[in-house]
């Protein structure tokens, strides 16, 4: 169960982390280095009463970057900071690398840095967590099998860590784990039984599957906002989350003997 619990702990971190990059992502490239400027207000506009934050302040304003590039960008400002009028001038902060992403300097805000360094200690202690699991796994090996290859956490009872549901044995490290189709059917190398994927690999599958078109969403709501193409950062999701997916599903998932074995043995 430790493995389930760090899982999760680790799922937290990485979704507070995702969370911070797409709603905060202006403020993050902003941490990274930023230029005072000063902004003409072209627009104001609250929404009707009864939207949501009707009260505040959506602020246009026109810049004109260090490189001479001119920009027009918006900032949502509330009631406590009065924007002041059209075309007065407000002073904004742009990103020293990505120009295009400014804020009203008033609203800058440092909390999504915070988000991202919480979500980075949630990952480490789950992995952690995962850690001290596989070093008790590794206290129970049974260091019977002369000769054959040793897989990592092996043996371990009560845990189900790709386990040969016949022989009890370690059945494949993740390396072997990903290749093919090893995760859906494989034969176990201790006692050449028939195995197939358990419930808990299918459902890491298909999470990892859903969680396709939420990604392309994430990298397209980003690459809007930063100079860097959908592609790159789908590929970046892409890799951190299957990958982490990937890994969470060979620590809790199972085998199961295929039926054909059953039937004949
Ligand atoms: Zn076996």
């Amino acid at each position: 169960m430790s493995r389930v619990r760090a899982a999760i702990v680790m799922a937290i971190g990485i979704a507070l982390i995702i969370f911070m990059i797409m709603t905060d992502s202006g403020d993050l490239l902003l941490i990274l280095g930023r230029v005072q400027a000063s902004a003409m207000i072209t627009q104001i506009h609250q929404p009707p009463p009864g939207r949501f934050r009707e009260s505040d302040y959506d602020v246009t304003y026109d810049f004109v970057d260090d490189a001479g590039v001119h920009h027009i960008a918006k900032d949502l400002v509330p009631p406590a900071f009065p924007p002041g009028q059209v075309g007065g001038f407000v002073e904004i902060a742009y990103s020293r690398h990505y120009p295009s992403v400014s804020r009203i300097a008033s609203q800058v805000s440092s909390t999504p840095i915070g988000g991202v360094l919480m979500g980075l200690i949630f990952m480490m202690m789950g992995i952690s967590m995962l850690f001290r699991a596989s070093r008790r796994d590794l206290e129970n090996f049974n260091t019977k099998t002369s000769g054959e290859p040793q897989f990592a956490p092996a043996v371990a009872n009560g845990s189900r860590t790709m386990k040969c549901p016949k022989c009890a044995a370690g059945a494949i490290t993740f390396g072997n784990w990903v290749r093919g189709l090893n995760a859906f059917f494989y034969t176990c190398p201790h006692c050449g039984t028939n195995l197939r994927a358990g419930v808990a690999t299918l459902c890491g599958f298909a999470s990892a599957l859903l969680s396709i078109p939420i990604l392309i969403w994430a990298a397209r709501f980003l690459s809007q906002r930063t100079e860097w193409p959908e592609v790159r950062w789908f590929i970046i999701f892409l890799v951190a989350v299957t990958g982490s997916i990937s890994y969470a599903t060979w620590r809790i998932g199972s085998y199961v003997v295929r039926s054909e074995d059953k039937k004949s043995g």
